[in-house]
């Protein structure tokens, strides 16, 4: 039941600075930090990110506008590890659409943009967050951001209370 998933905070959560604000989110759950890094993702390597999935749910449209976005500017790549982590992770994320995301989740708290909006204005939705969806998506995904050796296990203080 302890799982990890993948995090990133997209170009629009870094430059508006929100890094820490997110990290300490997440931290207050008791998901355990196990990867974090700042990269700067090119074309090719947002193609692996936001594969041709994207195209089949949300259309080629979209994933076009997702590919220029990702690589505006560099993210932070975090992997997180939690009973049932990458539920709890979307959980704290909220909707992705920001207009209908709830108060109290990161997306709800930080933007308020609808997809009418941004499909207006030709952008990718900036929604600070991207988190693994599937116990498969999270592999693929942690993989693709992490090299192993990056990954570290260690336990928690205060473990017992929250693991
Ligand atoms: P997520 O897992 O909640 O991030 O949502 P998806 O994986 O379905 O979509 C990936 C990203 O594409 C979202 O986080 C948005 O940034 C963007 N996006 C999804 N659907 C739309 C849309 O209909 N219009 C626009 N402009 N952006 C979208
Ligand atoms: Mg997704």
């Amino acid at each position: 039941m302890i799982e990890r998933t993948l995090v990133l905070v997209k170009p629009d959560g870094v430059h508006r600075q929100l890094v820490g604000e997110i990290i300490s989110r997440f931290e207050r759950a008791g998901l355990k930090l196990v990867g974090i890094k700042m990269f700067w993702a090119d074309k090719e390597h947002a193609m692996k990110h936001y594969t041709e999935d994207i195209t089949i749910r949300r259309g080629e449209n979209v994933r076009n506008k997702l590919l220029r976005f990702l690589v505006i500017g560099p993210v932070v790549a975090i992997c997180l590890e939690g009973i049932e982590a990458i539920e709890i992770v979307r959980k704290i994320v909220g909707d992705t659409q920001p207009k209908t995301a709830l108060p109290g989740t990161i997306r709800g708290d930080y933007s308020h943009m609808s997809y009418a909006y941004a499909d207006a204005k030709d952008k990718a939705i900036p929604n600070l967050i991207h988190a693994s969806t599937t116990k498969e998506e999270a592999e693929y995904e942690i993989a693709l951001w992490f090299k192993s050796e990056e990954l570290h296990s260690y336990k928690l203080p205060h473990e017992d209370h929250v693991l």
